[in-house]
Order: C-alpha cells, then sequence, then structure tokens
C-alpha cells in the first residue's frame, strides 16, 4: 500500500454523494476511504432482500467509482462497524477517522464513542440547530408553518415575498381518485451489472428491475420523472389503483435516503422544468412541498424529538403485530393484500397506502406501535431511522400522544373506496360497519373512537367526528362486530 493515509473518511451506506459529507473535498493523495458492511446491518434482522440488495450494491457501485477516481478504498466486511473501522485503522497507523455526522442516534452514539470525529451532516437542506431553533418558538409543530417558512429561507417558488401561483398550498387541487382504466408511461426499467449479480447471488436473491444501484441510475430515475410524470403527479398523488403501482410518484426516495441524489439536485431539475411553464402548480408545488416540507421536517422533528420518542405507546396499544403483514394471502381485505403484496414484489407503496391502508390499520386495531415500526422499518427500500420513527410513532399510529399531528390519520372504508379501486372486488363492503360483510375498516373506525372517546374528548379537531360516535344507533352491534373483526384477524382469516 504506497499511500500513508491522513485521514480516514468513513462512509456510511447512506452517505454516498461525492460532493456531500466526508467527501467534500477529500484528496486521493491523503485520504483513505472506509466502507463497512457490517454482519449486524446485514443478518440482524429479517429485512426485505431487495432493501439489503439496494444498499449493498449501492455502496459497491460507490465504492468503485471512488476506486476508479484514484482512491485507495478498503472496504471491509466485519461483525459491527466498529469492528471493521478498527481492523481499517490498524492497516493505516490509526490515522483519525472522520464521518459526516450519523443519520440515527445509535449511530451517531456509536461512532462517537469509537472516537470519530464528525463534521456537518448536509445530506440535508436544513441545518440540524436550526430545525431545532424553529421547533423551539413553536406552540404546535404544524408542518405547514415550518413548509411556509422553508419556501422563504430557500427562496423557492416565491414571486418576491408572496408564493408563485397566490398560495402556498395547492393540496385541495391534490386529491383526486384514480381514473378508470388507467395507463400511464412505461416504469423505468434498470438493467443489473456484475455487482449487482454478485451482491444478488450472495443473498440469494432475484432482484427486480425497479431500483437502480449507481449514482447514473439514480440520474435516469430523476430525468425518468421530470419528463414524464411530473406534470401530473400534483392531482394524482393520493389515488391507489390496482392498475398502475407508482401513477405519478417519482420513485426517488431510496437515491435521496442513501444519498446517491442530493435533494438541491432534485429541487434544481423541477425547478428548471417548472420555469420552462411546462408544470401545473399544483404539480410543482405538491412535489417541492414533499422535498423541502416534509422530508425535512420529518428528519428535523427526528433529531428534536431525541432517542426516547420511538418507544412512545400513549395509546396503550399492545395486539401483535397481525399475519397479513408478513403473509397477504392471511387477509381478505383486498386493499392490504395488494398492498403487501406490492411490498414484497418491489419493498415499496407510495404515502397513502403506508398512511391509510397500513399504519390507518395498525392504528385502529391497537397494534403495539413499535412491533409495527420494526416491521415498517425492515420492509421498505427507503426506510431509514430518522424517517420512519416520526412517520410511524408521530404521524401514522398517533402513539406520541398527538406531539406531532393534532389528530389522528384513522379513517373507514369510505375514504379507502373512494381513492382507490381496491373496494368493488372485496369480499367486504365499505358501507357497511355491522354483519360479516362489514368492511374492517370501516367497522373498526368507529370502535377505535369508542375505545378512545375519552382521550380526544378535549381535542377540537375531533369534535365532529365523536358526535357522530354519539349518533351511531347501532353501536353495541359494532362492537360485537369489531371483537370478531379483530379475532378473525389475529386467525388470518378476515
Ligand atoms: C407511515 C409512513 C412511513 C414512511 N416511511 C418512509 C421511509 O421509511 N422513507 C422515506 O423516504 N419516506 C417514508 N415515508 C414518506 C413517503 O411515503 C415516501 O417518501 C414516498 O412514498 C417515497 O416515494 P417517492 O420517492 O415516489 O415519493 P414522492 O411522492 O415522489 O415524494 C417526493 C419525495 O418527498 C419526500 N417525502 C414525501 N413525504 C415524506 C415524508 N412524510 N417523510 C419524509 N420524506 C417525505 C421523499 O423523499 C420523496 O422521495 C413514509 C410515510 C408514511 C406515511
Ligand atoms: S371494502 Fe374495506 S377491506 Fe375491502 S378493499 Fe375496501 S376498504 Fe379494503
Amino acid at each position: 500500500m504506497g499511500l500513508t493515509a491522513q485521514r480516514i473518511l468513513y462512509i456510511p451506506f447512506d452517505h454516498l454523494h461525492r460532493n456531500y459529507g466526508a467527501l467534500k473535498g477529500a484528496n486521493p493523495k491523503t485520504d483513505v476511504i472506509a466502507f463497512v458492511e457490517s454482519a449486524r446491518m446485514t443478518t440482524g434482522r429479517p429485512w426485505h432482500k431487495e432493501r439489503l440488495f439496494f444498499l449493498i450494491s449501492s455502496a459497491r457501485h460507490f465504492a468503485q467509482s471512488l476506486r476508479d477516481e484514484g482512491f485507495t478504498v478498503e472496504y471491509v466486511k466485519a461483525a459491527t462497524t466498529i469492528d471493521g473501522l478498527k481492523e481499517i485503522s490498524k492497516r493505516h497507523k490509526n490515522a483519525p477517522i472522520t464521518c459526516a455526522e450519523p443519520s440515527s442516534f445509535t449511530q451517531y452514539q456509536q461512532l462517537k464513542s469509537h472516537g470519530l470525529t464528525f463534521i456537518d451532516n448536509d445530506f440535508f437542506l436544513t441545518p440540524r440547530a436550526l430545525f431545532t431553533q424553529w421547533a423551539d418558538e413553536q406552540k404546535s409543530f404544524l408542518m405547514e408553518n415550518f413548509y411556509r417558512k422553508q419556501r422563504i429561507r430557500l427562496n423557492i417558488l416565491m414571486d418576491g415575498t408572496k408564493p408563485t401561483g397566490g398560495a402556498w398550498n395547492f393540496d385541495k387541487d391534490n386529491r383526486l381518485p384514480p381514473p378508470k382504466k388507467y395507463v400511464g408511461p412505461a416504469y423505468l426499467e434498470h438493467q443489473r451489472d456484475e455487482i449487482d449479480i454478485e451482491v444478488a447471488t450472495e443473498l440469494g436473491h432475484t432482484p427486480t428491475t425497479t431500483w437502480s444501484t449507481t449514482r447514473e441510475g439514480a440520474l435516469k430515475q430523476l430525468k425518468n420523472f421530470i419528463t414524464n410524470h411530473f406534470d401530473e403527479f400534483g392531482p394524482l398523488e393520493d389515488a391507489m389503483t390496482t392498475e398502475n403501482w407508482a401513477l405519478h410518484h417519482s420513485l426517488l426516495s431510496p437515491y435521496l435516503n442513501n444519498g446517491l441524489l442530493h435533494p438541491t439536485e432534485i429541487i434544481h431539475a423541477a425547478m428548471k422544468e417548472f420555469n420552462k411553464g411546462t408544470i401545473p402548480i399544483e404539480s410543482a408545488e405538491g412535489f417541492i412541498r414533499q422535498l423541502i416540507g416534509w422530508r425535512e421536517y420529518v428528519n428535523g422533528m427526528y433529531w428534536f424529538l431525541g432517542p426516547d420518542y420511538r418507544d412512545n405507546n400513549q395509546l396503550h396499544a399492545t395486539r401483535k403485530l397481525m399475519p397479513l403483514f408478513s403473509d397477504p394471502n392471511a387477509t381478505q381485505m383486498n386493499c392490504i393484500k395488494s398492498t403487501v403484496t406490492d411490498i414484497q414484489d418491489r419493498a415499496w407503496v407510495h404515502h397513502i397506502p403506508r398512511l391509510m391502508l397500513l399504519s390507518n390499520l395498525a392504528l385502529i386495531t391497537g397494534t403495539n406501535p413499535q412491533e409495527f415500526l420494526d416491521w415498517m422499518r425492515e420492509v421498505f427500500i427507503d426506510a431509514t431511522e430518522w424517517v420512519m420513527v416520526p412517520n410511524v410513532i408521530g404521524m401514522g399510529v398517533h402513539a406520541d400522544g398527538g406531539a406531532m399531528m393534532t389528530k389522528p390519520y384513522a379513517a373507514g372504508g369510505a375514504y379507502i373506496s373512494r381513492m382507490s379501486n381496491y373496494c368493488k372486488p372485496c369480499a367486504y363492503d365499505p358501507k357497511l360497519r355491522t354483519g360479516e360483510t362489514a368492511c374492517p375498516f370501516t367497522t373498526l373506525y368507529w370502535d377505535f373512537l369508542d375505545r378512545h372517546k375519552e382521550t380526544f374528548a378535549k381535542n377540537h379537531r375531533m369534535s365532529q367526528t365523536l358526535f357522530g360516535l354519539k349518533r351511531l344507533s347501532d353501536l353495541p352491534e359494532l362492537k360485537v362486530r369489531a371483537k370478531e373483526v379483530l379475532t378473525g384477524l389475529e386467525q388470518g382469516k378476515i
């Protein structure tokens, strides 16, 4: 080995960008680049194989691109990250190890205890200290308030001091149900190369062609979104259809979260297209809100709320994870069967199935939040601790008692029926709340409200809903059906 390292730059598998994090300003003549594929990461939990394949193959491709650039790259497999770093250190005379601030509390503590030096994590647009400053000033942490500040601070979609298009938010235009017999543009397919085949063989996995594992492929995915999907993104953002699994969602979250793309690059591409005048404001604003609003807000809240936040269970939900989450044949609910099958196929569904199907079901069945969170972390291609914890604990299952969201995202079958084509062929009827063919969502929605009516009594945003509950004449019958449904779900029969 010719190089005497002055620094070892440790690159976690979610910092894969040449121009950000520890690699910004890296020098092949003085810096050794370290990657560790830890057994804890690969075999520590029953991860979806597509997810493992994506993360490992992306890291190996990225490591190769650095070797091609002339860097000395140490890519080691070890029991834990720290074991791997120790091995690399030994080979390089214990040169100091630098890393961009890690993305989770656990990794932060582990690396800090091992003596790593951190530089700022610039994989986000909002420094952690700036978010804390905003959050400290808030009475309630409304995403919309944060988002408006971001628009002004980053000067995106602004005409001077006014929001472009005359409003901050075009959400009301973005709630269309799916059109009938919907045919969208063809999906982009990514070809597999030697590194992919090597990783797939090690994992015993046949990968999809849905996710790229290279920077070039991630850029192609961005271009595909901007050219073929961006204009229609907004109005169909919340729709779900068995005829088109992605509709016009960008499919960019995996690359954003492992670093192959930086949010600035996506925003730049989106704004360039919008400025040509071809993109309706409701699509442009809807997409920008996800990126500079939701994504930044969720990351900010993760750090602001602290490491204990993930253990919240303020609705005292104790049910064990039901079999339908791991086996789509363990349910007759068409919406859940389809969604879990989609997840098994490609480790992804968009935000409405995550929120209004999976989380909603966990919420109204009283499923233990941490068991549900663990499952969500294991099966999604884009799942990382910082993004899953607030989305599940705060937004999805209201386990934080409303610290993040003012009311729970609970819904019955009527919402699902309106926003999807799942209900027509289903064994259940979304309009019915009692009887054998009642939709489990509809029955359990009212049962959930009844079980928690005292908890929500003082929440003025829930008063109309609770008023509706009081007027239900068939509540006793509904409670009986709810018990049957819960037992049936546990047995995999409903
Ligand atoms: C319960 C629940 C769990 C979720 N878990 C994850 C997760 O583990 N990883 C993840 O990246 N996203 C998560 N999301 C957010 C969202 O569902 C995904 O980002 C999105 O479906 C990814 O697909 P896309 O890239 O096509 O997104 P698009 O719809 O095209 O949106 C563009 C981008 O906006 C960002 N974004 C949008 N909403 C959110 C949000 N709520 N939180 C953070 N970023 C957001 C993502 O980076 C996304 O790529 C979750 C949402 C919910 C409700
Ligand atoms: S009827 Fe109920 S269970 Fe069936 S698809 Fe519709 S919402 Fe899902």
